[in-house]
């Protein structure tokens, strides 16, 4: 089934080179996924397009009004509700941060309407009337939300069946399960000295699978031990 992703944005040019290159460009060729990209001042109504205002209470920069994007975004997802038309998920850095599981439940859902944020923020009537979550890159914050959609359409892009050559490339990645990939290597052999590993050389496919895991195991272990155990497989035995 086609993963069907719209944008809504007031900077759709910073998604054109992105959703025509590598394999999201070709993902949208084969038609596994469609990616359309709206920009939020076409339903401005007044002669300079405006999309923002000052923040009541006073303070820096200006905030996102309730008109045009609560009716944009009603016209491309439809009022909240069981039948809306598809997900809403504002990108946000106070939303849920994002890891591969998230992911995997965004992908579930097909559909999805990505809402990009600018200025200081969006006005909370909005998301309290319109948006069905909201979604952070991690704890820091950037100008607008269109980078964090392009994150989120590349890694739901590359979960859909038929985009990656080899569909247990996204399991064995880090995330895939409770570790990260442990190191890979490349020709030539030797390199400054140092030498791939001889197992990897070695052809026995199952000694390189036992090495992989036990230097993915170890990786994590340095790394990212809050990972283990996370996604319900038992990865701490080795
Ligand atoms: N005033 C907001 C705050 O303190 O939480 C930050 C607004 S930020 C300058 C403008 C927009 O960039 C946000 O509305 C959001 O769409 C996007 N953005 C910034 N950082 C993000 C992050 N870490 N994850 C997702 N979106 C982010």
């Amino acid at each position: 089934m086609t993963l069907e992703i719209q944008v809504l944005t007031v900077f759709p040019q910073l998604f054109e080179t992105f959703l025509d290159t590598a394999f999201v460009g070709q993902a949208r060729a084969r038609g596994l996924a469609t990616v359309e990209v709206h920009d939020l001042r076409s339903w401005a109504e007044d002669r300079h397009r405006s999309v923002d205002d000052t923040p009541y209470g006073g303070g820096p920069g200006m905030v996102m009004t309730p008109e045009p994007l609560v009716p944009a975004i009603e016209a491309l997802a439809g009022p909240v509700g069981p039948d809306r038309a598809c997900r809403v998920v504002a990108l946000s850095p106070q939303g849920q941060p994002l890891d591969q599981a998230g992911l995997e439940r965004l992908g579930a859902e097909r559909r999805l309407l990505l809402v990009c944020g600018r200025y200081e923020g969006i006005d909370q009537r909005v998301l309290d009337l319109a948006v069905d979550e909201e979604v952070s890159l991690g704890d820091y914050v950037l100008s607008g939300g269109e980078i964090p959609a392009m994150a989120v359409i590349e890694g739901l892009v590359r979960l859909v069946p038929g985009v990656l050559g080899n569909p247990e490339s996204a399991q064995i990645e880090s995330f895939g399960g409770d570790l990260l990939e442990g190191p890979q290597y490349t020709r030539p052999p030797d390199y400054r000295g140092r030498c791939v590993p001889e197992v990897l050389r070695s052809g026995d496919h199952a000694a390189i699978a036992r090495w992989r895991r036990a230097e993915a195991l170890q990786r994590t272990r340095e790394r990212r031990p809050d990972l283990l155990g996370r996604r319900g497989s038992d990865e701490t035995e080795s």
